[in-house]
């Protein structure tokens, strides 16, 4: 953050200084005092299981230049640390990342969608570090608290702020856009993320084209030629629509191959003459989420060559289709997270992966959470799918029975098993050197301890 004096922050917080010296400048925010740094602004959260105004003696003793609280707990003592009073400290993290925001000369890309924000978002950043000095949302920081925290973040010489945007209930969007300021937004794609929450795909794709519709008319919105909202958002928007695709739009691939290291493509950028890059990451959404990156190294006047080096660069938040061997078995680590649509792109990436006629390819899933009375359907057609596809399907958990049961109803070969232990151990005999194994399901589901477990030494 850039030196801001306290008076100043006490006036975008619409707060009053209860004690402390208003000149003196914070550098930085916080909203855990286990990671507060110098010069720091801490604000007192509450959240579901911890009130921080409880931590409030251990931001002092950390030497915080300020706290923000909704209230001064008796016998508190604040040694040199300004206090600042606000009726809402959330409100306040969040009015002061909005002013901040306007006191910056950056480029802000806002990026949202139901899948591949974060690996959209890591692209992006690969693609324009090449040319600018960007700050970027942190692994998934994309809520209330880590956007505003991500904007606080972003320093003077910072030239691009690249902002994941997350949701899981109507009207989250709007709010993060109006902090964000965005003049460039990305929307990945629409799927069935949340629709528990959020009632039907067409309730989602509006939600997501918040982003479309806060965008002015001299900014620029890309999509992906594949999602079927395309158009919806293109209606929704000021800006320039820019269309990017495997195989068509203004930025598209060609010429795709896959090997388990990765995935190589021509690039072709309005109509130039192609160029090779190779990402070290398998499947088409991957490419899909990499060319909206391509498309937002375009919009702010990148060469092909730049854009072509940053994606050959990136490093992929972990649990995102990672790739790794265990003595001569592939294993795709895709245990961060599931939904219907990411499941689907898991498996019919692992269905390109190439294996000798004797071996195997197996996908261990686990369940999809927040589905609502979409469930049982949504994992009896992930398992039909892997039937389908040639896959061998294991489960494991209650809620992921459906399935196997999905994938046997159509002739296909599938497992279930109650126990992490008991899928690690099948696999332990089962799988040999030339397999293929996919580990997928909701964070709930955890599917990186079997993994880990059947395949220790990663
Ligand atoms: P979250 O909503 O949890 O923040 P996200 O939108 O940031 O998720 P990622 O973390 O990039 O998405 O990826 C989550 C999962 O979705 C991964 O398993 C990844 O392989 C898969 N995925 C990534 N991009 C796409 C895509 N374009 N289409 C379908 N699935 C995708
Ligand atoms: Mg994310």
């Amino acid at each position: 953050m850039k030196k801001t004096p306290i008076a100043q922050i006490v006036e975008a917080v619409h707060g009053t200084l209860h004690c402390g010296d208003p000149s003196a400048e914070i550098t930085s925010v916080s909203t855990d005092t286990r990671s507060l740094g110098e010069g720091a602004a801490f604000f007192a959260l509450k959240g579901e299981r911890f009130d921080a105004h409880d931590f409030l003696d251990q931001a002092v003793e950390k030497q915080a230049t300020a706290i923000i609280v909704e209230r001064v707990p008796e016998g508190f003592n604040a040694g040199g640390c300004a206090v600042i009073i606000v009726e809402d400290a959330l409100t306040a993290l969040q009015a002061l990342a909005s002013w901040y925001r306007r006191t910056l000369d950056v480029e802000v890309i806002g990026i949202t969608g139901s899948n591949g924000k974060t690996s959209t978002k890591d692209f992006t950043r690969a693609v324009l570090e090449q040319k600018f000095s960007v700050n970027a949302t942190k692994g998934n920081l994309n809520n209330h608290i880590g956007l505003p925290l991500t904007v606080l973040n972003t320093e003077e010489h910072h030239q691009v702020c690249v902002l994941e945007m997350g949701m899981n209930h109507p009207g989250e969007i709007a709010p993060l856009c109006s902090i964000a300021h965005p003049r460039i937004g990305i929307i990945t794609n629409i799927g069935t993320a949340h629709i528990e929450y959020m009632g039907s795909r067409e309730a989602i794709a509006e939600e997501k084209g918040e982003l479309a519709r806060a965008l002015g008319n001299d900014g620029v919105l890309l999509v992906s030629a594949a999602c079927d909202f395309a158009e919806y958002f293109r209606s929704r928007t000021k800006a320039r629509t820019i269309v990017v695709g495997n195989g068509r739009g203004l930025v598209r691939a060609e010429d795709l191959k896959m090997d388990n290291t990765g995935s190589e493509f021509s690039l072709i950028v309005d109509e130039e003459e192609p160029i090779r890059v190779k990402i070290p990451v398998v499947g088409r959404h991957m490419i899909s989420n990499a060319l909206l990156a391509a498309g937002a190294g375009y919009a702010l006047g990148m060469s092909k060559e730049e854009i072509a080096k940053g994606l050959n660069s990136v490093n992929l938040t972990s649990g995102r289709l990672r790739t790794f061997d265990s003595g001569g078995v592939t294993v795709f680590d895709d245990t961060y997270n599931a939904n219907p649509e990411s499941m689907k792109a898991a498996i019919e990436t692992l269905s390109e992966v190439k294996v000798t006629p004797s071996s195997h390819r197996y996908v261990v899933l686990g369940q999809m959470a927040e589905l609502g009375n979409h469930a049982d359907n949504a994992h009896r057609e992930v398992g039909e799918l892997a039937a389908d596809r040639g896959l061998i399907v294991l489960t494991v958990g209650d809620q992921a029975l459906a399935i196997s049961e999905g994938a046997a109803s159509k002739g296909g070969e599938a497992s279930h098993f109650n126990t992490t232990e008991s899928a690690a151990k099948w696999l332990q005999e089962k799988c040999v050197a030339g397999d293929a194994v996919l580990f997928k399901g909701s964070r709930a589901a955890a599917m990186e301890r079997v993994m880990h477990e059947a395949f220790p030494n990663k």
